[in-house]
């Protein structure tokens, strides 16, 4: 006869019991009921922010437990147990009888008891239904709170905390983190690693306050205001807690069962509680007194409770706890003893805070053993080196950290190293779905063993692996393209499809990523001359795919002001011009700055001042300078043969007459260019993406350099060449980048990567060995023919201006957080916190509240 196993909790624990249960119970031993809080079935709770980007909760859910002998009751959770009579009520009234009763009821978000946390406008981060009250919210904070004030706080920088603040940012909110600890991620990263951490997370646009509590949050007309420790007050629309999770082990508490110190059932290394007949799992369970705060450790506990209920010996391995941010771009991981706490560690640490990179690996006292690690900056090492911890180590500590160190060959890799930590999959069993289930992509080996469909933070260790059993592995953008960049750049030329939305419809899967947007929108930018002339970058589906910046045509700063940069093609402008910069300066009192890149910037704009001041540039003939784009910036130049005396070519006109040719040429990344008037080099175009320098006889033009973290020389591509087989030169070369390099790919690293390096280079745009040439030309030449103002375009249309002006109960009033202080008889982002004297001299410009 069927025994009755009752389950509490449909979360991604619970799922995994049931699942593992049925999959393995041949006899037919069990009949489940499963009772659930929430009135959805099990999803994805790892991946939760992901719902921003669709508000689609239906691709969160988990594959159903499709089978006869599982009833799924949403909607009525358990709410008391009956230990003497073994059966469970619901909140319904039912009762259900069982054999074995499952407690996988997970946490709940710890709200500190802040005064005020019960304020409308409060919310935590859990559930869908927690991101759609804190959408609403934010759809409030645009109908009511002026476009530059429009912000979020969130309590809590742990690793939660970021992927909420990041969610506030898609949602239009200026995000404001406030941890109590002294740097962001302290369970994960250390000192050093926290404080790049910080850096780019603030580069993301999120005010970073470390070191002190949140003291109390007020109602303030309609708003919210937080206050910190520090004096710090923050004007805010939405407050979300993220600080933490509490064991949900109430049913346990009330039914007489032991709980931890800090919470959560107690149960035994099988998962069992005293109570012979109840078990608890994942988040609510405290197994030896120790709960568990992810989901890998909760999957093992499900499996160990599966294979107990028919009769197995398992019990619970203990946890890895290896975690990585998934916030876009920015790299940080944390994995085994990364603090080093294991007696006698030794640390080696490789900091580079140039080159924006932090790298700590913790071994045992010989130095023989990886214990564990951090990564901040660039964490491409993390699956290899996680799989590797308890390990001998294959190299010396300090070559492995070293950029230009070792590299981990993920083939060497000992068969029993862990891959996956979420599903326990190790390289042996990759190896196997490999050769022996015919697994030959990602997907097919997520399909075959699991690994990757957790946190997802194995999958290009997943692609190593294959590499290394021999399957050769495309350049695949994302997991919604199996194609690269280039290859994406091909389909949309070749088909002429306009949207995303149908890109991905035919071409791809789901509804795209945050890495699959901003490519795509670039691709389309790139080919809008050739496929949709005077189609504008903020045009209908288009303005979605656009990051923040691109979304407002201009840069976001660090205070959360724009900045306002038009172009001055090679640096050359006039007086009148340079009096209207000055007077739109005055009277919007922005901050000018003369740059490297030879213009003048403003800065400390309001989002809502955007289109008066650019109105006021744009009626003076000035055009955007895209410094806000992935597009080509400036093209400097020196004074050139009119006002040198050792000038041989006109390198102004030259500079001129590239920067008006190749604006708004949207590339995988920005571009820069300089033309020297002669080998002297004054304008340094060797340190530039293209750079030209004047001869006796005409211009060489050297390519791929760059200045910033990693400096390279450009390369010389031809020499002694004539204008016109210049300019046809540089059409070549930039539409050749822009169509084959990756994503987010300059053009050094594409120089390096590229097959016959220079050589294949300049066989193909010089000597057109592939015969594409005749393509690249015409590519160029619709672009330069399709070139519009993309302000002027903003200006024109009342659609596009609407966006920057939004404000509604205060116009004009400007955010009270944007601090001015005068310095140096300009306006500078005030960065001081109460009590710390000022170093500057003159009055504020403007009051705070
Ligand atoms: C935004 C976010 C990002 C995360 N990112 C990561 C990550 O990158 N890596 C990682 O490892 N972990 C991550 N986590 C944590 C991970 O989601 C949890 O560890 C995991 O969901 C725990 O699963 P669980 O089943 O134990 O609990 P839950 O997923 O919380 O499920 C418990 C379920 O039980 C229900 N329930 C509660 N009480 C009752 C009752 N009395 N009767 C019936 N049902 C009840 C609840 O409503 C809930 O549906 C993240 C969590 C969040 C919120």
């Amino acid at each position: 006869m069927m025994r009755t196993l009752v389950v509490a909790g449909h979360g991604m624990v619970g799922h995994r019991m049931v699942d593992a249960l049925v999959g393995r119970d041949l006899q037919r031993q069990w009949r489940i009921v499963v009772l659930a809080e929430e009135s959805r079935p099990a999803y994805d709770r790892v991946a939760l922010s992901s719902y921003v980007d669709s508000w689609d909760a239906a691709q969160l859910t988990l594959p159903a437990v499709l089978d006869d002998r599982v009833e799924l009751r949403l909607g009525d959770p358990c709410v008391a147990i009956n230990r003497r009579k073994r059966t469970v009520r619901t909140a319904s009234g039912h009762r259900v009888a069982y054999d074995a009763l499952v407690l996988a009821t997970g946490s709940a978000p710890f709200v500190p008891p802040v005064p005020g946390r019960d304020l409308p406008g409060c919310y935590v981060y859990r559930t869908p239904e927690d991101l759609d009250a804190i959408r609403a919210a934010a759809q409030r904070a645009m109908n009511t709170t002026a476009a530059g004030r429009r912000s979020g706080v969130v309590v809590g920088g742990g690793l939660l905390g970021l992927e909420a603040a990041h969610a506030l940012r898609q949602l239009g909110l200026s995000p404001h983190v406030v941890e109590i600890a002294p740097r962001l991620m302290p369970m994960q990263v250390d000192e050093g690693g926290g404080a790049l951490l910080r850096r780019f997370i603030e580069a993301l646009g999120v005010r970073v306050h470390c070191g002190h509590a949140t003291q109390a949050i007020e109602a303030d007309r309609g708003r919210l205001l937080v206050r910190i420790a520090d004096g710090t007050e923050l004007d805010t629309d939405v407050v979300v807690f993220s600080a933490g999770v509490r064991p949900r082990d109430a049913l346990a508490r009330d039914a007489g069962l032991p709980v931890g110190e800090r919470g959560g059932v107690l149960v035994d290394n099988r998962c069992r509680t005293s109570d012979e007949d109840i078990w608890a799992i994942g988040e609510c369970a405290a197994v030896e007194g120790r709960c568990y705060g992810l989901v890998a450790p909760g999957y093992a506990m499900a499996e160990v409770v599966a294979d107990r209920l028919l009769g197995g010996n398992a019990t619970f391995p203990g946890a890895d706890m290896s975690t990585k941010l998934k916030l876009l771009g920015v790299d940080v991981a944390s994995f085994g003893d990364a603090h080093g706490q294991t007696k006698g560690a030794l640390e080696v640490v490789h900091n580079d805070p140039v080159a924006g990179r932090y790298a700590k690996l913790v071994v045992s006292d010989d130095a023989r053993t990886l214990l564990g690690g951090i990564l901040v900056g660039d964490a491409g090492a993390y699956g290899t080196l996680r799989a590797l911890v308890g390990a001998e180590l294959p190299a010396d500590p300090g070559a492995l950290l070293s950029p230009s160190g070792a590299e981990l060959d993920a083939g060497a890799l000992p068969a029993g190293a862990q891959v996956c930590s979420c599903h326990a999959v190790t390289v042996e069993t990759i190896g196997q779905a490999v050769t022996q289930q015919g697994c030959t992509t990602v997907p097919a080996l997520k399909e075959c063993t699991k690994a990757g469909t957790g946190c997802g933070s194995c999958v290009p260790m997943l692609k190593k692996l294959l590499a290394a059993n021999g399957v050769e592995q495309s350049k695949a953008l994302c997991e919604h393209f199996a194609y690269s960049r280039a290859e994406l750049f091909e389909i949309v030329a070749a088909t002429r499809i306009r949207t995303f939305s149908e890109l991905v419809g035919k071409h791809g899967t789901g509804r795209g990523c945050d890495l699959c947007k901003p490519a795509v929108a670039s691709i389309l930018a790139s080919l809008s001359g050739v496929l949709s002339p005077g189609s504008h970058i903020l045009d209908g589906e288009q303005a979605t795919l656009q990051d923040t910046n691109d979304h407002f045509l201009a840069n976001l700063q660090r205070n959360g002001t724009y900045s306002v940069i038009p172009r001055i093609p090679g640096g050359e402008i006039t007086p009148e011009k340079l009096i209207v910069i000055g007077e739109v300066a005055r009277d919007f009192g922005l901050y000018t700055k003369i740059t490297g890149g030879q213009r003048i910037d403003m800065f400390g704009a309001r989002v809502e001042q955007l289109p008066a001041i650019w109105r006021r540039l744009v009626d003076a003939g000035f055009e955007s300078g895209h410094a806000y784009g992935k597009a080509l910036r400036t093209v400097k130049s020196c004074v050139g043969t009119d006002w040198c005396r050792y000038g041989v070519q006109d390198s102004v006109g030259m500079a001129i007459s590239l920067e008006l040719r190749y604006r708004g040429l949207r590339a995988p990344h920005k571009l820069k260019s300089a033309v020297s008037g002669c080998a002297r080099e004054c304008a340094e175009a060797r340190s530039k993406d293209f750079g030209v320098i004047a001869t006796e006889t005409g211009w060489n033009l050297y390519v791929c350099g760059n200045g910033g973290f990693r400096p390279r020389h450009a390369d010389l591509l031809v020499s002694d060449v004539d204008t016109e087989t210049l300019v046809r030169t540089i059409d070549r070369f930039l539409m050749f980048y822009v169509r084959t390099a990756d994503r987010l790919q300059r053009t050094a690293p594409w120089l390096e990567e590229m097959e016959g390096g220079l050589d294949h280079l300049r066989d193909v745009i010089v000597h057109d060995s592939l015969g594409i040439c005749a393509e690249l030309d015409a590519a160029i030449e619709a672009h330069v023919a399709g070139y519009s103002d993309e302000w002027r375009g903003v200006l024109e249309d009342p659609d596009k201006l609407a966006r920057f002006t939004s404000f509604v109960n205060a116009p004009g009033v400007p955010d009270p957080t944007v601090e001015f202080v005068q310095e140096r008889g300009q306006p500078s982002p005030a960065h001081r916190r109460p009590g710390q004297p000022v170093l500057i001299a003159g009055p504020k410009l403007a009051v705070v509240r």
